[in-house]
């Protein structure tokens, strides 16, 4: 147990001295409780940097099964070795590929997407198809770091409020959405939970 927590720290540290974007402390605490309540068995993520919401999801749920796909070589080879680390090789496949290009046949009880935020709409279109029909689909950084509730004439990076109109699109995709019903949280940088209605 000790040792574990040192490993989840150094995990902590490397993502922080490196600005690998991992999920905040309460938004990984939400993933991890929502994993257990649901008894989830599959997950499907878009986005494993370094293999940080993998593993925590995968320790919290002892039969859980993850499927995690990165496109950034490094990243991808950092989480490699840190699940090699934590012994979830059984548990956790890698999927070294940008996730426009993975085809999959498999269905998962939960969908969660945390990679390009601009691509959100796409990914939970595409990936949608992976879903059991009951399952969820969750996805991180609805708030993108407050920029979504903030006045947008005070963005001063042209990029940035390209990036947070398509955050503020995919929210209306969702609200609107006849096939899917959304929850909303306010934990961690913004969560969405999204399920067939
Ligand atoms: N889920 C991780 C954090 C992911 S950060 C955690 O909380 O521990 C987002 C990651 O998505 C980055 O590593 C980035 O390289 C990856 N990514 C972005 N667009 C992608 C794409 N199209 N295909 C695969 N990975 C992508
Ligand atoms: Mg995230």
């Amino acid at each position: 147990m000790v040792e574990l927590h040192h490993d989840i720290k150094e995990l902590k540290e490397y993502a922080k001295e490196n600005n690998v974007p991992i999920m905040m402390e309460d938004g990984i605490n939400f993933l991890t409780t929502f994993v257990i309540k649901h008894q989830t068995k599959t997950v499907l993520e878009i986005g494993t940097a370094i293999g940080y919401s993998a593993i925590m999801m995968a320790l919290a749920s002892p039969n859980l099964k993850i499927t995690s796909i990165e496109r950034d070589e490094e990243r991808y080879l950092e989480a490699v070795k840190n699940i090699k680390k934590f012994k979830l090789e059984d548990r956790i496949t890698l999927i070294y590929r940008d996730a426009e290009e993975v085809e999959l046949k498999e269905k998962f009880d939960l969908v969660f997407i945390d990679a390009a935020k601009g691509k959100n709409m796409m990914f939970f279109e595409k990936f949608s198809k992976n879903l059991n029909q009951n399952g969820f689909i969750i996805t991180d950084n609805i708030n993108f770091h407050g920029y979504v509730n903030k006045d947008e004439s005070k963005i001063k990076s042209r990029n940035l409020r390209g990036l947070v109109r398509k955050i503020k699109d995919y929210i209306s995709f969702l609200k609107e959405n006849e096939e899917f019903k959304t929850e909303f949280y306010e934990t961690g940088d913004g969560i969405a939970v999204s399920t067939r209605i």
